[in-house]
């Protein structure tokens, strides 16, 4: 087994960059060994006191402002990269890391395929990784798992796919600020109407993604893509920790898209995702279901935890991205994500205790 720990750096302390923190803490063979963070509240102080947590280790970690500050060359084994959503916005942040001959696995939706939305960048984020001899992969619960990972692996049963519908009931109450003004949650209905229809919201980013990252791993060329945004008005106040919609006001986004293949729809999704839904008396949860033979159909109810199951997903791929050839990655070309119970340790470069 490996003996030194797995040297990790988060880029973005919020609420997925300080959730990724504490479940790494708790776990054997890591090291967070630097934090970046802008926000002025966090800088120069101890991520320790930031997640009022016991340290452990002789060491502190302060938060610092500035990337340099905290990565030189090949100083980390990976940098969890948790402050973007775009695949352009997060581009020089991507391109700086792998340059800096360090490992990254990106939370940003449009990261999950960014083939889909930015070829051509991600071609040149393929390059740069592949001559720095490092991996990037961007992941999270959706995009990520719960829409399109979890349908190509139900298909590995199937003979034939006719349709695939995907449905994700969820709530947006786990995610942070970013996520909140991204939905327009707590804007007065006009204000969204006029917002979504000058794109300065975006509803959920991702779909486009999962419809493609399915279709590529069908070997099915998607030639149409589709998506549609509407309010969801909450009849009752909602409070969440990062966002607050006021009665009549917008509660989250019902958000649809579909997929066409040789003319024919094949992809639908449907991701009604707004803070608090119990308020509004909805059920949350998880549903696939694939027309073909055998006909496939899942359903996980209540939702998985958007929140903890991002955290999860980048955690624990980190060693199935420290194992990979370089290059950019999406979640179909790396190993079947799994939890990480034991030392992380016997999980990096095949090295299991088996
Ligand atoms: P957040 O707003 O709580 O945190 C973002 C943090 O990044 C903030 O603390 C901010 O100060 C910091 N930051 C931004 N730019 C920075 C920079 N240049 N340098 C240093 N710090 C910087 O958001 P969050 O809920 O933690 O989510 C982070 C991103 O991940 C969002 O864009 C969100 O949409 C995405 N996300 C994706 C998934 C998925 O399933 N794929 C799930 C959850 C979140």
């Amino acid at each position: 087994m490996r003996k030194d720990k797995v040297k990790v750096v988060i880029w973005g302390f919020g609420a997925m960059g300080s959730g990724i923190a504490k479940m790494i803490l708790k776990k054997e063979g890591f090291e967070i060994v630097g934090v970046c963070d802008q926000r002025p509240s966090y800088v120069e102080k101890s991520i320790y006191k930031i997640l009022n947590w016991e340290n452990k280790t002789n060491d502190d970690v302060l938060i610092k402002s500035n990337i340099e500050d905290v990565i030189t060359m090949s100083s980390c084994d990976i940098v969890l990269l948790a402050t973007d959503s775009f695949t352009e916005k997060a581009f020089p942040k991507i391109k700086w890391l792998l340059e800096h001959r360090v490992n990254v696995i990106c939370t940003a939706e449009e990261m999950a395929f960014s083939q889909a939305n930015s070829p051509k960048l991600a071609e040149e984020i393929d390059r740069i990784a592949r001559r720095n001899h490092v991996t990037v992969l961007g992941t999270g619960i959706n995009p990520g798992m719960m829409m399109d990972l979890l349908v190509v692996a139900l298909s590995g049963v199937m003979e034939e796919v006719d349709e695939i519908n995907v449905s994700r009931i969820n709530s947006l109450s786990p995610f942070g600020p970013t996520v909140m003004e991204e939905q327009g949650v707590g804007l007065e209905v006009d204000e969204f109407n006029f917002k979504m229809a000058n794109k300065e919201l975006a509803g959920h980013v991702g779909f486009n993604e999962s419809v493609h990252m399915i279709g590529s791993a069908l070997g099915i060329k998607i030639d149409k893509f589709e998506q549609q945004a509407s309010p969801i008005i909450t009849k009752v106040d909602r409070q969440a920790p990062h966002g607050f919609a006021k009665a009549g006001n917008v509660a989250g986004v019902n958000m649809t898209a579909q997929g066409y293949a040789n003319g024919k729809k094949l992809i639908n999704m449907n991701h009604p995702q707004q803070i608090e839904p119990q308020l509004g008396g909805v059920d949350t949860g998880d549903y696939i279901n694939i027309k073909g033979i055998p006909p496939v159909n899942m359903a996980i109810n209540p939702e998985v935890n958007g929140g903890i199951g991002t955290i999860a997903m980048c955690v624990n791929m980190i060693p199935h991205v420290i194992n990979a050839r370089s290059g950019l990655k999406t979640m179909i070309d790396l190993p079947v994500p799994h939890a990480i119970i034991g030392d992380v340790r016997q999980m990096i470069e095949g090295k299991r205790s088996w």
